[in-house]
């Protein structure tokens, strides 16, 4: 049996009822009637206003993004979703920390609801590095049904990897 490496710290149990769904090929029905909104962020620039948006709106004290990026090397998978890194330059005789944000390019042509969760996710990391209770609680500032999302994003990863391809796709 394949693992879901998506759902591995899940409990068996759930774990059982999603491989069932995938049996029945029923999962991808059942998301994309969830989720049937796409997005029209297709490019960096795109993805660079939109990420600046939410921040602004919510994490207006954070300090400022110089960059977000879609990245098609990023493994979803290994830092739960995304990347954010600092990094130090050296500018002059002053160090300037340079804030940015790699996304996974799956999230190109993921669903809106997809897209905005790991952005809330990576912005969330501006404030809190580790995921800490702080972190999941700045989470759910930005969106309140974070939880949900993460785990239905596990879901469309895992039906993506491992699922039929939709009829007449
Ligand atoms: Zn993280």
């Amino acid at each position: 049996m394949q693992p879901l490496k998506y759902l591995s710290g899940y409990p068996e149990e759930v774990q059982h009822r999603v491989r069932t769904l995938l049996d029945q090929d029923r999962l991808g029905t059942i998301l994309s009637e969830k989720y049937g909104e796409a997005h029209a962020v297709r490019n960096d620039r795109q993805l660079y206003e939109y990420t600046v948006q939410m921040k602004d709106r919510y994490l207006r004290k954070a300090e400022p993004l110089n960059k977000v990026v879609y990245d098609g090397k990023l493994h979803v998978v290994k830092h739960a979703l995304g990347t954010h890194t600092t990094v130090s330059r050296v500018q002059g005789s002053r160090l300037k920390a340079s804030r940015e944000i790699r996304i996974a390019s799956v999230f190109r042509d993921a669903p809106a609801e997809f897209l905005k969760m790991i952005v809330v996710h990576e912005l969330a990391h501006l404030k809190e590095s580790d995921h800490n209770k702080s972190f999941y609680q700045l989470c759910m500032h930005m969106a309140p049904d974070y939880h949900q999302l993460e785990f239905d994003l596990r879901l469309y990863l895992t039906q993506l990897e491992m699922g039929a391809r939709p009829q007449g796709d």
